[in-house]
């Protein structure tokens, strides 16, 4: 095949919640140029190995590896694991995360920090250890949301907090790893059909009348968007957040 087809041939691809959604989809993409890929999950045993069996279809090597990505150490073992195997990482996306959806007078510490742990300190310091043995080229892609850019309903106080910050991460990492030559970018969706925000459900009345384009978008899209910003001609974009969400936060 040609670099053309395959331009991430020989590349390894750590995918956080690679089991299903989102996850799954960019694991697949990835796997569909050339990448070698390690996913993670939290319960779903079976949906990954389905999604390493899709990616394998492509001729490249794929694991799943069962971690919460809300444990710094389970973390660490997770890219220790992934070197041993394999030599590098050459890109990470930080795509695992969970959405609460709740008053402000009910949040408990326990909730928030679970929030914390998941959503920002897992993607802080999974990165820490990934970058670390990531190769000029590295590539770093956080996926953030539209609610970490506005906010425009009641209860999003927890996941707004950690999706702004992923935000924030996004931009002080690329200044802190471009010397090393790696970009760090984040993709924001807005509403996309998956078990976290379902297309025919409740949210979805309150969500899809602010969205131009009327509709929810597919994990594939958003899938599309990594699969370019992983990509070999893309030295020259960091520290970008870029939204795939319809006009929904225009
Ligand atoms: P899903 O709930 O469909 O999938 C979540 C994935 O993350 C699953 O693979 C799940 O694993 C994994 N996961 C959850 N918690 C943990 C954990 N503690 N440790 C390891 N893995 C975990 O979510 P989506 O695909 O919809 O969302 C993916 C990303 O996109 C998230 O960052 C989300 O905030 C963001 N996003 C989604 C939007 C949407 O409308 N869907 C809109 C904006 C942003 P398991 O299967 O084992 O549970």
């Amino acid at each position: 095949m040609s670099q053309t087809t395959m331009p991430l041939a020989g590349k390894v691809a750590l995918i956080t919640g690679g089991s299903r959604g989102i996850g799954a989809a960019i694991c697949k993409r990835l796997a569909s140029s050339g990448a070698n890929i390690v996913l993670t999950y939290a319960n779903s045993a079976e949906s990954a190995n389905n999604v390493v069996q899709a990616c394998q279809s492509h001729k490249v090597s794929a694991k799943a590896i069962q971690a919460d990505v809300g444990n710094v150490e389970a973390n660490r073992k997770v890219v220790e694991q992934v070197v041993q195997d394999s030599g590098q990482i050459d890109i990470l996306v930080n795509n695992a995360a969970i959405f609460p959806v709740i008053d402000l007078f009910e949040v408990t510490e326990k909730g928030f920090d679970e929030s914390l742990n998941i959503n920002q300190r897992g993607v802080f310091f999974l990165t820490q250890a990934a970058a670390k043995q990531m190769p000029k080229g590295g590539r770093i892609i956080n996926i953030g949301s539209i609610f970490g850019e506005s906010v425009p309903y009641p209860n999003l106080s927890l996941y707004s907090m950690t999706k702004f910050a992923v935000a924030g991460l996004t931009r002080a990492w690329a200044r802190d790893l471009a010397a090393r030559g790696i970009t760090v970018n984040c993709i924001q969706p807005g509403p996309i059909h998956t078990d976290l925000n379902p297309e025919d459900s409740e949210l979805a009345k309150v969500l899809l009348p602010r969205s131009p384009v009327g509709r929810y978008g597919r994990v594939e899209e958003i899938a599309e968007m990594v699969a370019y910003l992983v990509g070999p001609n893309t030295d020259n974009v960091t520290g970008a957040i870029i939204n795939n969400d319809g006009g929904w936060n225009a």
